[in-house]
């Protein structure tokens, strides 16, 4: 589709970042075409417009620009999910293995209520191990996850596999 081929046109290659070997898709040229990234939240509140969400997750940090831009035109509320030691309140947390080590992502506890629908949004789907982390977090909140959404799926790293049977959309895949 039209928007798919304008965002994968603005998408930039940076190769080397955070380290030697990985191609970083940078996706900030997105956010800096006002259009392009208006476009972008319209498309995703166009599919969740309807699916009586009543909260949209963010995942740190560049899940937070998109949910937050989404949440904000559905009026539903916005539910950040932070690596450890960043948020102020009580905390549930997930841990999740990297390649080398451990991580973890955590909500406030009272983030997510019992039976709430929601989507998790982040920029890019790699792993899927962060996702993955999220989306255990908000079911161990009790929440209904409806549905993972990202900007960017690597295909090739087949990351759908960790997200534990949870609908998936990107807008582009590589
Ligand atoms: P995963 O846990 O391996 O799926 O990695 C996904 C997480 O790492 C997301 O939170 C992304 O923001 C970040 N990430 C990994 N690779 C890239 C990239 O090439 N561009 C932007 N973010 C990336």
């Amino acid at each position: 589709n039209e928007l798919a081929d304008r965002v994968s046109a603005a998408i930039r290659d940076v190769p080397d970042f955070p380290k030697p070997g990985i191609l970083f898709k940078d996706i900030t040229p997105v956010l800096q075409d006002g259009d392009l990234f208006n476009t972008v939240i319209h498309y995703f509140c166009e599919r969740y417009e309807s699916l009586n969400i009543t909260k949209v997750v963010g995942i740190e940090s560049r899940g937070f620009i998109f949910a937050s831009a989404i949440a904000h035109e559905l009026s539903t509320g916005l539910v950040l999910i932070r690596k450890p030691g960043k948020l102020p309140y009580q905390t549930i947390g997930v841990d999740y293995s990297l390649e080398y080590g451990t991580d973890r992502v955590e909500m406030h506890v009272d983030a997510v209520q019992k039976n709430e629908r929601i989507v998790i949004v982040d920029d890019l789907l790699a792993t899927g191990g962060t996702m993955g982390a999220g989306i255990e977090l908000c079911k161990k909140a009790g929440a209904n996850v409806v549905e993972a959404g990202f900007l960017i799926q690597l295909d090739f790293l087949d990351g759908v596999k960790n997200l534990h049977g949870v609908p998936t959309h990107s807008l582009i895949h590589f």
